[in-house]
């Protein structure tokens, strides 16, 4: 026997490769892609191996023997850990911090009970082979075409679908996903969405036109049971298709053929802490390096795949009709709040409307995206205001719960019974969340049967399912919630949907503020109408209150013209030198005193050359104060990504050569600024 060195990558502060001893011949020498299980510091982790070599410069009397390798496990394949590597680098992170997490926590512990648990369990569950899907609705000609652009496609093939909402598009993906099946008789596909308990509908879809097919799905809240055998599922080949969300980018499939990113425009297929990753960016890098198809599925694509599409990078296929026969776009109407001043929120025509829909028995929504009863409260005479001591922000007012709540730190305290400054017991809420609209609308319609759908009444695992299910059944008359009800349902009886106030993100100091907004008007719309109209019933309708009636995003809202907006924020952003025409990155810091966030950035900003960079002046976040800690950041831009690559790269090993005691983070594609 002789012996081998592993170069392991770990999930470790330390971030980096290390290398073990580990007694071999050459028939049981470990490949690369195998997980091993190693000794690091006092305890026992399990890492990846990168790499397998005969000689190392770190003296062998240092090198420690790694315990064991998880040979019951087929190896992570070249082109999951090229993936990975690509990632790390691309964001700036170690690669143990990319690769390890992707991989199930079950793996990742000293024994392995539970693998081996899964790997029994799999193997009788070994009959799903026959991809024959049941059950196939006839599309119309539109949707044909997309299919089977889409089922046909070879090679690295990026596609916009671009469809109107209740246009069908998931229709169009699941039968190219049955012609990919169909001619690719072990390959896999890829299926991400943004919020898998928002849209069980899908999951419900996918199994019951693939009975013979085994679904596996990736997302948060399954428990590490359910992760291990659905990951497992996926390594293996065995789930011919994997739903999953963000996460799910990073799950090891080996015999891809498909992609499919859906409502690609939307904000949560970004990670937003830790290794801040784009799981549709990177969707489009494992697409481009196993040369398979991919597609970006939207209503409101986002403008940097809309730019993609116009240039001829990615092609476009459309789908400008609603998929059922007699279901058309619902009417939007501007309410001018100048004119018809609102009562508890709402204006006299929703209101009218409200009352309309109830005589009729149909169904309306209330968006409304701002939970609580209210988001502050404030004294009259003295101008005291519901201040949260940790941050900069206000604590909200959950009159059911009588407290006041910060929605960053989570404080929480009882509502004061006076005003802590002068004594003054008239304390009043100012403005109007979830709850106080609710309130409102239970007083003016008391015969109404009212749902409130956000992340307060949803607490509860499972709540969320319950309350999309009783509106299903037409148990409710109104439902008012906030984003959440924004996506993919498809309330049958829907004829109404209200947009209760919409302009505070018109005047955001961030330039994507628009382009979200848009998004999510359009998506709420969407709600209205999508199926056939019937003798006696309303048309549907959506109601937008604003004070700014004249604005060109309301006016876009109304003609339902995406396209014309989203060329006007292109324009614009390129005339401002803005993202899809400039790359950015930024630096954040935080600190207990803004002033020692804000010296570490202009130390990092001065410590290397940057010719060609542009590095703007470090400045306090718009919400400078989370939880006692302030924080401060720098944003740095190029019209080159591989001149922004180069510099982030030499940039980030000098300030880790710092060991500045200010903790830090680099965001790359920074998408909230
Ligand atoms: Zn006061
Ligand atoms: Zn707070």
């Amino acid at each position: 026997m002789s012996h081998c060195i592993l170069r392991i990558a770990l999930d470790t502060p330390l971030h980096a490769v290390f290398d073990y001893r580990w007694v071999c011949d050459a028939a049981s020498r470990p490949q690369i892609g195998q997980l091993a299980l190693v000794p690091f510091g006092p305890r026992e982790v399990v890492g990846i191996i990168v790499d397998v070599v005969d000689d190392t410069d770190v003296p062998l009397e240092k090198l420690k023997d790694a315990l064991a390798v998880r040979t019951q496990l087929a190896p992570l394949s070249r082109q999951w850990l090229a993936l990975a590597a690509f990632a790390a680098e691309y964001y700036q992170r170690p690669l143990g911090e990319v690769a390890l997490p992707g991989v199930p926590k079950n793996l990742r512990v000293p024994t392995t009970v539970a693998l081996d648990r899964a790997i029994k369990k799999l193997a009788k569950n070994d009959d799903l082979h026959d991809a024959t899907p049941v059950g196939m609705p006839a599309l119309n000609a539109a949707q044909q075409q997309a299919a089977d652009a889409i089922g046909s496609a070879q090679g690295y093939a990026p596609t916009l679908l671009y469809g109107v909402t209740g246009s069908g598009k998931t229709e169009v993906y699941l039968q190219a996903c049955a012609q990919v099946l169909a001619r690719a008789p072990d390959g896999q596909i890829l299926i991400l969405v943004p919020e898998i308990n928002l849209t069980p509908q899908l999951e419900a879809n996918i199994r019951a036109r693939f009975p013979g097919v085994m679904l596996a799905t990736l997302h948060s809240s399954l428990s590490e049971g359910e992760r291990m055998l659905h990951w497992l599922a996926a390594h293996e080949g065995k789930a011919r298709i994997v739903l999953g969300t963000r996460l799910a980018i990073l799950a090891s499939l080996p015999r891809l053929q498909l992609i499919v990113i859906d409502e690609e425009h939307d904000p949560s297929y970004k990670q937003q802490e830790g290794l801040r990753y784009s799981a549709r960016d990177l969707a489009i890098w494992r697409a481009w390096q196993l040369k398979i198809p991919v597609v970006l599925g939207s209503a409101t694509p986002s403008l940097e795949t809309w730019h993609h599409a116009q240039s001829g990078r990615y092609r476009r296929l459309e789908l400008r009709e609603r998929a059922v026969a007699q279901a058309t776009l619902p009417a939007v109407k501007i309410v001018n709040l100048e004119h018809d001043k609102p009562k508890e929120g709402l204006s006299m025509q929703l209101k009218a409307a409200l009352r309309q829909r109830l005589e009729r028995g149909e169904q309306s929504l209330l968006f409304l995206n701002r939970r609580g009863y209210a988001p502050v409260i404030s004294c009259d005479s003295c101008g005291w205001v519901s201040d949260c001591k940790r941050c900069t922000a206000f604590m909200v007012l959950h009159k059911g719960e009588h407290k006041l709540r910060c929605h960053h730190c989570s404080l929480e305290m009882r509502i004061p019974r006076h005003c802590p400054t002068c004594g003054n017991i008239d304390l009043q809420p100012l403005g109007r969340g979830t709850q106080r609209v609710e309130e409102g609308l239970q007083a003016m319609f008391p015969e109404a049967r009212i749902l409130r759908i956000d992340a307060d009444s949803t607490r509860r695992k499972g709540s969320a399912q319950e309350a999309f299910d009783t509106v299903h059944r037409g148990d409710v008359d109104i439902l008012i919630g906030t984003q959440m009800v924004a996506k993919g349902h498809d309330f049958k009886k829907l004829t109404l949907v209200g947009i209760l106030n919409p302009d505070t993100a018109l005047f955001s100091q961030d330039y994507r503020a628009s382009e979200r907004l848009f998004a999510q008007l359009m998506q709420v719309a969407g709600r209205a109408g999508r199926t056939a109209q019937t003798d006696g019933g309303s048309a549907s309708e959506v109601l937008v209150q604003t004070r700014y009636p004249e604005h060109p995003l309301y006016g876009a809202v109304v003609n339902h013209d995406y396209d014309r907006f989203a060329g006007a924020l292109l324009t614009e952003r390129q005339q401002a030198g803005l993202p899809p025409y400039l790359y950015q990155a930024i630096l954040r810091a935080e600190a207990p005193e803004l002033a020692k966030a804000l010296e570490f950035l202009q130390a990092a900003r001065d410590c290397v050359p940057h010719d060609g960079i542009t590095i703007n002046d470090p400045i306090p976040m718009s919400m400078t104060r989370v939880h006692n800690v302030d924080r401060a950041q720098l944003l740095v831009e190029s019209p080159s990504r591989p001149a922004l690559q180069a510099f982030l790269k030499e940039w980030m090993a000098r300030l880790r050569e710092m060991k500045s005691r200010i903790k830090w983070s680099l965001e790359v594609d920074p998408v909230d600024i």
